[in-house]
């Protein structure tokens, strides 16, 4: 047993943990709710397990990959790798939101419910951050404390700054300092290849860890627990699925970039983000598949990987765009074409300053909902659709979360390819990406 699970190709072996989660899930669901909650209760670990192992290599990657990236990187190159990534992420945002209120005006998702104001609507009292504070909490004020908190904008601040301190001491005219600069720049690198070989060996533990997490999400949710929900359900997967095709896809075409070679070459990391729900979580699997499987060198991605598991949420975009229209048809007022243009830019917004960890998009949909005058306060219309949405929000963040770290590596793919670093043998059509 042990000798074929090693033996076996490790996407085949996630892909079976992956739909044996389902069906184990589904059945669950349909069963006794003692037998789920016991279920539950004994086997969460094993789920948990893999989560703990991603988190704890997070931030020794982030930090030791942004370091290495930013080092070797002349500091004018750095400049405009990143005037690039930005772009491209802002682009993509901006799309996904407006995505994502075509398919809700089209679909109607909650429209013809009424939804009124009801006493069960009282998980809504998380406080959304100010937008000022997102960018302003960017600069650590003591950079220790952000790598013990897993602080991932400030770390990523520190790294870029300390990686191009790097690269400037290693042309210093002081033979000495840029020899210790030189000495560096080989132990960060030394680093962060270590935290890759330790990622290979989590990655043996994930088709368990898939099989537990997903089939724990269709236990509780079960098919028909969706009910209403359906739609807005639908509504989500359909826009995600044409940000794919026509997004992600007229992209990398425009760049000569096939979109089946990139999905391929990206399944690990996008299974890994669906399961997992989150973006900073799979940043290892990203990260590796990036350099593996589609030939973008780690002096590009190892600085716009973690930086966009950070800023570049196209999932959660469009996932706030579909919501906020839903809750507005199903408390009865429908968004104004005024109401959606605010909706476009506070989504945006919303989706640079979301973590890239499991429900953090759901927080971020208070703020979008305020910034059109839609307050969700406990008891009203407005809080009971919101609660609604929480009901679901594991379904919606896989999907949502997927797309975050899809987006983030066609970006990278495209501006390797404009730097003139990919290796585009791995595109070519007879190379076959893969585990
Ligand atoms: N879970 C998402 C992510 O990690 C964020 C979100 O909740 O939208 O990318």
């Amino acid at each position: 047993m042990l000798d074929w699970y090693f033996k076996t190709n490790l996407l085949v072996r996630i892909l079976i943990g992956l739909v044996a989660g389902c069906i184990v899930g589904i059945i669950l669901g349909y069963g006794s709710p003692e037998t789920t909650k016991a279920f539950i209760a004994n086997t969460s670990f094993l789920g948990d397990i893999f989560i703990r192992l991603l988190k704890m290599i997070v931030v020794p990657v982030i930090l030791f990959s942004l370091i290495g990236g930013a080092a070797s990187i002349a500091p004018s190159r750095l400049g405009r790798v990143g005037l690039k990534i930005v772009g491209f992420y802002l682009v993509t945002s901006a799309l996904s939101v407006a995505l994502g209120l075509i398919f809700a005006n089209l679909f109607q998702p909650g429209s013809g419910m009424n939804i009124v104001g009801s006493e069960g609507a009282k998980a809504v009292e998380r406080k959304p951050p100010a937008l000022a504070d997102i960018f302003l909490n960017i600069i650590p004020t003591n950079p220790v404390e952000s790598l013990a908190k897993a602080d991932v904008l400030p770390i990523i601040f520190f790294a870029i700054v300390f990686g191009i301190a790097i690269s400037l001491l290693k042309d210093s005219k002081d033979a000495t300092l840029a020899k210790g600069a030189d000495a560096l720049f080989e132990v960060v690198n030394a680093a962060a290849e270590t935290m890759y070989k330790i990622v290979r060996g989590i990655m043996e533990y994930a088709p368990i860890g898939v099989f537990f997490l997903i089939a724990i999400v269709f236990a509780r949710q079960g098919p028909s627990a969706l009910g209403p929900l359906l739609l807005v359900t639908l509504t989500c997967y359909l826009a995600f699925i044409a940000l794919v095709i026509l997004g992600y896809g007229g992209l990398l075409a425009v760049f000569r970039l096939g979109l089946f070679t990139f999905l391929k070459g990206a399944n690990e990391a996008l299974i890994t983000a669906f399961v997992t729900r989150s973006s900073s979580g799979t940043l290892p699997v990203s990260l590796r598949c990036a350099e593996e499987n589609l030939g973008i060198p780690r002096s590009i991605s190892s600085f716009t990987l973690p930086l966009g598991a950070t800023v570049n949420m196209n999932g959660t975009a469009i996932y706030l765009g579909v919501c906020a229209m839903f809750i507005g048809y199903a408390t009865g007022h429908p968004l104004t074409v005024d109401q959606q243009w605010i909706v476009v830019t506070t989504a945006t917004l919303a989706a640079i300053g979301t973590a890239g960890v499991p429900g953090a998009g759901a927080i971020m949909l208070l703020m979008v909902l305020e910034s059109i005058g839609m307050k969700v306060e406990a008891g009203s219309a407005i809080a009971a659709a919101y609660a609604m949405i929480l009901g679901i929000d594991a379904l919606l963040d896989m999907g949502r979360t997927c797309l975050n770290v899809g987006g983030d590596i066609a970006c990278t793919a495209i501006v390797a390819k404009t730097e003139g670093e990919l290796d585009e043998t791995k595109w070519s059509s007879q190379a076959a990406p893969g585990a």
